[in-house]
């Protein structure tokens, strides 16, 4: 589902992702883990086009991200193709940027209506659905400003699954969250993994990341330093940075 071959990314004069190397199939959820600073944001923004790479290919679901083939020569694409692209990836962020004076049904109708060509009725219907499957049934009609931070978090899952992603980007989702609030959201996205849905996720909760990821990646100065499945990169790590890193945090 995703393939980064030697993606490279520089702001300025700092080089931020080196040659990055990652594979993704269909269904998979890949954790990543590593120190602030590490490039592990830029990278999920790259794959999602927010940020634009400096060097390699990324592909999701076959499709060479950025640019289109004619004959042998590739063509940078247009912002309207990317814009397509880009709305078959859903992500979410630390900080939940709902829209304040819509409900939570609105925002989850939001993006369905506005580039999605659904009626509003069927955007209703999706968006019930959607925050029921979240576990907010009973909180369709509240205000962001009314809920908890977790039960925003979790709309703004449902809002991201509303236009029906065949990827899902997380970036350390529960880290603003208090303590209390982090396993609802941890569930959520449990459920949703065991859905089927492919899932790169930026974390620092090391229990997710070994319960629920099919590899680990640990990311240190724009490097992949190692990788694998979870339990071996945890309970074996094989470099000295990896090892320094987890005696940090677990
Ligand atoms: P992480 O998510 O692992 O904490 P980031 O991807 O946010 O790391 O940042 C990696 C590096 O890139 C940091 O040194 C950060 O300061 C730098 N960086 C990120 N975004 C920008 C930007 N828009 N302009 C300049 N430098 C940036
Ligand atoms: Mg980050």
């Amino acid at each position: 589902m995703v393939r980064a071959s030697q993606v490279s990314k520089s702001f300025g004069s700092i080089e931020v992702l080196r040659s990055i190397d990652l594979e993704v199939a269909k269904g998979e959820v890949a954790c990543i883990i590593g120190p602030s600073g590490s490039g592990k944001s830029t990278f999920l923004r790259c794959i999602n086009h927010l940020e634009q790479i400096n060097a390699g290919r990324l592909w999701v679901d076959g499709v060479l991200m950025g640019y289109r083939q004619r004959g042998d020569k590739l063509y940078e694409m247009k912002p309207k193709d990317i814009a397509a692209q880009r709305r078959q990836i859903g992500m979410v962020f630390q900080r939940f940027n709902l829209f304040p004076h819509k409900t939570a049904l609105e925002n989850v109708m939001e993006a369905p209506t506005q580039v999605g060509g659904l009626s509003r009725r069927e955007a209703t219907a999706k968006a019930e659905e959607l925050l029921d499957r979240v576990g907010l049934a009973e909180r369709m009609k509240m205000y962001p400003s009314q809920l908890s931070g977790g039960q925003q978090q979790r709309v703004a899952i449902a809002r991201a699954l509303a236009m029906e992603p065949k990827l899902m980007l997380f970036d350390e989702p529960t880290s603003a969250l208090d303590p209390e609030l982090v396993g609802d959201v941890l569930d959520t996205m449990k459920e949703l993994a065991q859905s089927g849905m492919t899932m790169i996720v930026v974390t620092h909760e090391m229990g997710f990341a070994r319960e629920v990821g099919d590899s680990l990646v640990f990311m240190d100065d724009g490097y992949i330093v190692e990788s694998g499945h979870p339990r071996e990169v945890l309970g074996n790590p094989q470099h000295a940075r990896t090892q320094a890193f987890l005696s940090k945090v677990l």
